[in-house]
């Protein structure tokens, strides 16, 4: 049978895929090292699993609405307001099957075969393919030259009649970068201008390091509420991963052919995890601000070890979220040839030293590898140790080439 052309235009994520992956040596007792999964460490807060048991236990096991039930789209409602000061009625907001899910729907509805949607690169893995899936183009912009960060110049570089959207993620996955406020304000009003619509991812909202402040463009400028989709969920904020809650909000126009599609795909999110969500985002942020202080501590440590230990891997350094985006160009150059890219390095980690981590080729930078610290010190510790011996160019030149794939 053959299938579609859709389907051969879809690359499996290799985030989860390299999870899996370690997951799977490790359960053969293998001594795997992880630093591939995107996802915290942390058990799910007591008072959120209690939520869910008690909705099993009240029966709320059925269909709900397919936006979500009314009292987690008010509470996603209030904190928008709290957040970013903007209002968003219930129908201006839909609950989907992550924030993935929700990110799917915007682009199924918003793109005509060939329009074109900018991503700040490196990005992360699902919104090229997302694009690619609803029949638009991914148009790259290489962010490398600016410290990471995307501004209105590269905007303007990049745009093109056909453009349709931009998508921001501030902090960002792979680098863990925050774009400056004034930047973001800029390509708003540009946006503005040529009608683009904004779509702000903001996963990472709340894991935020050195005291710095999140920053959306709704919070200056109500208005822009016309221009933006702003994309969110549970998943990191609570330790919710396997939840699979997230939520958009925007124009009524476009949350509704959402739901449209919603509809006739999942239909609702499963009901009892959207109690969990409710108890989540009605609780406060304690968890999460501890969870931060311990990502921070993580971070800080492994700067520390490759500023004095591995000097020939350059990190760069994440305002938020928990990966370390570390450039390895130097030690690719000191395999004499025999590790030429991303890939091959993290092969090379995975076979023979057990250290599991996503090659930047997969993120749009093939002089990168991400390392996530969503994981234990002790993990951490370990890892930048097999790291470091693998890096020294003596290693390097015992490999065996035909190994690496
Ligand atoms: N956006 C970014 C930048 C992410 O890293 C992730 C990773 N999970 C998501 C969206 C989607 O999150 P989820 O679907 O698990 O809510
Ligand atoms: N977003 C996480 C990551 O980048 C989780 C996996 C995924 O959905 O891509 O690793």
């Amino acid at each position: 049978m053959k299938l579609s052309c859709r389907a051969s235009l879809i690359k499996p994520s290799a985030t989860l895929a390299i999870t899996a992956k370690a997951k799977k040596l490790k359960s053969e007792g293998k001594d795997v090292v992880g630093f591939g999964a995107g996802e915290p460490d942390f058990d799910t807060p007591s008072y959120i699993k209690d939520a869910v048991k008690d909705a099993l236990d009240k029966g709320l096991t059925k269909y709900t609405p397919v936006s979500g039930i009314d009292e987690l789209k008010s509470a996603v409602s209030d904190k928008f307001l709290t957040d970013y000061g903007v209002h968003y009625e219930n129908n201006e907001i839909l609950v989907s099957c992550g924030g993935k899910h929700s990110l799917y729907n915007l682009f199924m509805v918003l793109l005509d075969e060939g329009d074109e949607v900018i991503i700040p690169s490196p990005y992360w893995v699902s919104y090229t393919e997302i694009v690619k899936l609803a029949g638009g183009v991914p148009v790259l912009v290489d962010t490398s030259s600016n410290d990471f960060k995307f501004n209105l110049d590269m905007l303007k570089e990049s745009y093109s009649p056909r453009t349709k959207a931009v998508i921001i993620n501030s902090p960002s996955n792979p680098t863990g970068v925050m774009m400056n406020d004034k930047d973001l304000i800029d390509i708003a009003m540009f946006a503005v201008e040529k009608d683009l619509l904004i779509v702000t991812d903001d996963i990472y909202e709340k894991i935020i390091f050195d005291d710095k402040k999140f920053f959306n463009v709704l919070m200056v400028d109500k208005s822009l509420k016309e221009n933006t989709v702003a994309v969110n969920a549970v998943s990191k904020t609570y330790s919710m991963t396997g939840f699979r809650i997230g939520y958009a909000a925007g124009k009524k126009e476009i949350i509704s052919a959402m739901n449209n599609l919603q509809s006739q795909s999942t239909s609702n999110p499963t009901s009892f995890a959207q109690y969990g969500a409710l108890a989540a985002l009605r609780g406060n942020l304690d968890f999460t601000v501890k969870m931060k202080e311990e990502f921070e501590k993580r971070r800080n440590y492994m700067l520390e070890f490759f500023a004095t230990e591995i000097k020939s891997i350059n990190p760069v350094k994440p305002d938020g979220a928990f990966y370390i985006f570390a450039d390895v160009s130097a030690v690719l150059k000191s395999s004499s040839g025999a590790i030429d890219s991303s890939a091959k390095f993290c092969s090379y980690l995975l076979d023979s030293y057990l250290v599991a981590a996503v090659p930047g080729i997969e993120f749009g930078n093939d002089n990168f590898i991400r390392l996530s610290f969503a994981t234990s010190f002790d993990v951490i510790k370990e890892g930048l140790r097999r790291i470091k011996e693998a890096s020294k160019p003596e290693n390097l030149n015992k490999i065996n080439l035909n190994k690496l794939k």
